[in-house]
């Protein structure tokens, strides 16, 4: 498999929503071993396969929690439902680089996911797990943490996005030799 790279915030890659893995053969497994290796080396808690730009349901997550580190590969994730009290944590992303803002959401979820053999997994959690999954879950959906922010805060990131926007979109039109403008 070829090195994965990193895309980031103004790709469109990013904001299309991802397709459901139908079957999880070899290619899949590799994709989300190569996801884990990249996640690691990048120094991120979670990576979503469209931040490497290909637009499928699947990520993968390595997390601490309550002084226990869970390494997880999820296969078309879903949020069944929410639970506790909306709260505020500061959320960086590696599609977002040099840009952290406080997004709120919901403490807790349970989630139906399948894991790297195709077995049916159920995950009820709160605390930075449950941040992790609700932000990689949106990186499936087509969205970044940064659309998520309350106005103030957005207010506060807005010129660092709208230049790191800028920039990766002039490098995507030199990459397929368009002009940029
Ligand atoms: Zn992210």
């Amino acid at each position: 498999m070829e090195k994965l790279n990193l895309i980031y915030c103004g790709n469109p890659i990013l904001a299309k929503p991802s397709e459901e893995i139908t079957v999880i053969d070899n290619e899949i497994k590799e994709l989300a071993l190569e996801m884990h290796k990249t996640m690691r080396k990048e120094g991120g808690i979670g990576l979503a396969a469209p931040q490497i730009g290909i637009n499928k349901r699947l990520c993968v997550i390595e997390c601490p929690e309550n002084k226990k580190s869970y390494t997880l590969t999820l296969i078309n994730p879903q949020i069944k439902s929410f639970f506790g009290e909306k709260v505020p944590f500061e959320e960086g992303c590696l599609s977002v680089p040099g840009i952290t803002a406080r997004v709120i959401r919901p403490s807790g979820i349970i989630l139906n996911a399948l894991d790297i053999n195709g077995e049916n997994i159920t995950i009820n959690t709160d605390g930075l797990l449950a941040r992790v999954i609700q932000h990689e879950v949106d990186h499936l959906d087509g969205i970044l943490f940064t659309e998520q922010l309350e106005k103030e805060e957005y207010f506060m990131v807005e010129r660092r996005l709208k230049k790191l926007i800028k920039k990766t979109k002039k490098e995507l039109n030199i990459l397929t030799g368009r002009k940029a403008n």
